[in-house]
């Protein structure tokens, strides 16, 4: 059967990884989770000195850039893949409120965009594959077979991002969920370098009022639809 590429953009918490993960299992693809590398990055800079006061030293970071090492890795101890930062398995490290509130300084760097989109391109060579992101529709992937756009309102984000953090043991307030939450939005959308938007041929699914289940079984139901089609071709 022929293998497609699926992309599935939209706002910070709104299901895409769950989503993400659920098709690719379904269809015995490959997940990919390209939020990890921004967040990679931003532990990075993080660790490195290279926020002072808040700001980004960005001619620092570009000067590190090249030895930025990422990939996706299998971890023996979960039997799942992680993220690995130069050889360090970060995939605990980068889900934190921490690297969340850091993440939209490195983001925006056109350098560091063309460094992961270059990677994120490579990873779907072969097709067969689902990625997550803000710009997977429009400018990793422009020829999915495939895009899915997501969004679910702001305040249902933030309850099932609490609700991942507070089960993961942190204790962070939901006011500082909710404000990172709508910090994200506004710098993912209103950043020069590829803002998340709406691919044009890109299919919305909200979510806020539909469980994980429902989710996967209509976007389930557009991709058959799609692989029904390829394979005529
Ligand atoms: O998907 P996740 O919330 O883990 O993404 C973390 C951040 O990484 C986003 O808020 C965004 O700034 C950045 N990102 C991006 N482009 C992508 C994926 C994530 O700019 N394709």
């Amino acid at each position: 059967m022929n293998r497609i590429t699926i992309a599935i953009d939209g706002f910070s918490s709104c299901g895409k990884s769950t989503l993400a993960k659920q098709l690719a299992q379904h269809l015995g693809y490959v997940y990919i989770d390209s939020g990890a590398m921004y967040r990679a990055v931003a532990l990075f800079v993080m660790e490195n000195g290279l926020v002072v006061d808040g700001r980004l030293d960005e001619d620092g970071l570009l000067g590190e850039l090249d030895g930025i090492d990422i990939r996706f890795q299998h971890d023996p101890m979960t039997d799942k893949s992680a993220t690995y930062l130069n050889g360090r398995n970060v995939e605990q490290e980068i889900r934190t409120l921490e690297v969340s509130n850091h993440v939209t300084l490195v983001s925006p760097v056109p350098e560091v965009r063309a460094k992961l989109v270059k990677l994120q391109q490579a990873f779907g060579r072969e097709k067969g594959v689902v990625m997550d992101g803000r710009d997977i529709g429009t400018v990793v992937f422009p020829d999915a077979e495939v895009k899915l756009y997501m969004t679910a309102r702001p305040e249902v984000r933030a309850q099932r991002r609490f609700h991942e953090l507070r089960l993961k043991g942190s204790d962070v307030s939901f006011a500082e969920v909710e404000a990172n939450i709508h910090q994200r939005d506004l710098d993912d959308t209103t950043r020069k370098a590829d803002p998340l938007t709406k691919a044009a041929d890109a299919i919305e699914i909200d979510n806020s009022d539909i469980t994980a289940e429902q989710q996967f079984r209509k976007a389930l139901d557009i991709v058959l639809g799609v692989l029904a089609q390829v394979g005529q071709e």
